[in-house]
């Protein structure tokens, strides 16, 4: 099939500035999102390069030519930069800008030189490297919930890369001629591969932002906006896991459940807000008790729940009393009031105290009302035991 070269190059024009177009509605729409305002950015230095690149023409001095595919150059690189900036990573500065300046001083040079065999092969690998890299910072990181996007952009800029260096090849091979790109057999072509790849990395660049805002709300409603413990459907669920996994490998797995005492008087002397103030740093008291593989969640009102993976009946005690005097010790800072607060906590264990999730907090729960019974602020394993008396 025969493509008339000025219509695909007209035509790739029109569908980068569209491309431009789309990355800046995205980042306004998405201006929280680190990386998008770069990869729009660099949609709009790549069309301006473009666009500068078709317009030239012979009256033009070369320099223009240069100027144009640096700003190509320059494209990807911030799109590169995008990359490492959406997965929060620091942006490789120094490598970007030294590849821009090594392009401009070899491209300067084969254009004075009137070389554009070299040029043209020096630009090429440069697109090509920086495919190369782009695929590096996708792949840095794969994460579960955007393996999907990460790969398939990499598989867009991979092909992208294969094609530049392909087309260097063939280049490089040709006999030194002034209008090297004609001389290609497919020079319709030449326009309409990368022309579509970049309508495929675009669109994984959107699928990457759709799965990340998915992802992001999934993990949203899985947290309490008070203070970010798993809420109590959230922690039902990973129980379930962690109660099938612990059976499965014969470990132990223990469940501490936290009521705060008297908390009511603390709303009542100062207010809602001075108690949602309380409930933060009493949830975040707790938690830095905790080990990485604990899985604290909040059961409602100020009523919380830790799950002890490996954790045996007396080590979850131990830390149990290790959470009650954090507690007690904490200066809580109420909307300006100073306060402290008590805990009581109950302790059950899978295999001594039930088989299932209610069955562990049934009786967790049971052994937390033993605790508010016996004097609050105290630690009790269901059974009746008391782990440690409390300072009186
Ligand atoms: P006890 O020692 O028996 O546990 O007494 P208590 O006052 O802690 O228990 P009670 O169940 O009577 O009161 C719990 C209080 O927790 C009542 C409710 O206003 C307060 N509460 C529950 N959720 C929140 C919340 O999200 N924010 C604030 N500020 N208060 C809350
Ligand atoms: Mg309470
Ligand atoms: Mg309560």
């Amino acid at each position: 099939m025969h493509l008339d070269t000025p219509t695909v190059a007209f035509i790739t024009v029109l569908v980068v500035c569209l491309e431009s177009g789309i990355l800046t509605a995205l980042w306004v729409i998405h201006r929280g999102m680190r990386g998008v305002g770069h990869w729009a950015a660099g949609a709009l230095v790549i069309s301006v390069g473009v666009l500068g690149v078709y317009l030239r023409s012979d009256a033009l001095p070369s320099a223009s030519l240069v100027v144009a595919n640096l700003f190509i150059i320059g494209g990807y690189v911030l799109t590169w930069w995008g990359i490492e900036a959406f997965f929060e990573r620091p942006l490789p500065y120094r490598f970007g800008i030294a590849i821009l300046v090594v392009a401009a001083v070899a491209l300067s040079y084969f254009t004075a030189t009137d070389n554009s065999r070299i040029r043209i092969v020096v630009l090429l690998a440069c697109f090509a490297l920086l495919s190369a890299l782009r695929i590096y910072s996708m792949l840095r990181d794969v994460r579960p919930s955007t393996r999907f996007s990460q790969v398939l952009a990499s598989l867009a800029l991979g092909i992208h890369a294969i094609y530049f260096l392909a087309l260097a090849t063939a280049i490089w091979t040709l006999p030194p001629v002034e209008r090297p790109l004609a001389q290609v057999p497919i020079s319709g072509w030449l326009f309409l591969i990368p022309m579509l790849l970049s309508i495929a990395v675009i669109f994984t660049a959107i699928l990457l932002i759709n799965q990340t805002i998915a992802a992001r709300l999934q993990e949203a409603a899985r947290r309490d906006a008070l203070t970010d413990a798993l809420t109590r459907r959230a922690l039902e669920e990973v129980a379930e896991t962690e109660i099938a996994r612990s059976r499965r490998h014969q470990t132990p797995l223990s469940l501490l459940l936290l009521d705060i005492d008297h908390f009511k008087l603390v709303n009542d002397q100062y207010g809602h807000a001075a108690g949602d103030a309380a409930l933060r740093q009493f949830a975040a008291a707790a938690r830095r008790c905790l080990r990485r593989e604990d899985i604290f969640g909040r059961l409602g009102g100020e009523e919380f729940c830790a799950l002890l993976p490996n954790t045996a009946v007396a080590g979850a005690a131990q830390l149990a009393e290790r959470i009650r005097q954090s507690v007690a010790d904490l200066a809580v800072d109420a909307g300006g009031h100073r306060l402290s607060l008590k805990v009581s906590i109950g302790v059950a264990s899978l295999g001594s105290h039930g088989n299932t999730w209610h069955e562990l907090v049934h009786q967790a729960d049971t052994a937390m009302y033993a605790a508010k019974r016996a004097g609050r602020n105290r630690v009790i394993v269901g059974g009746g035991q008391t782990a440690a008396a409390p300072v009186a």
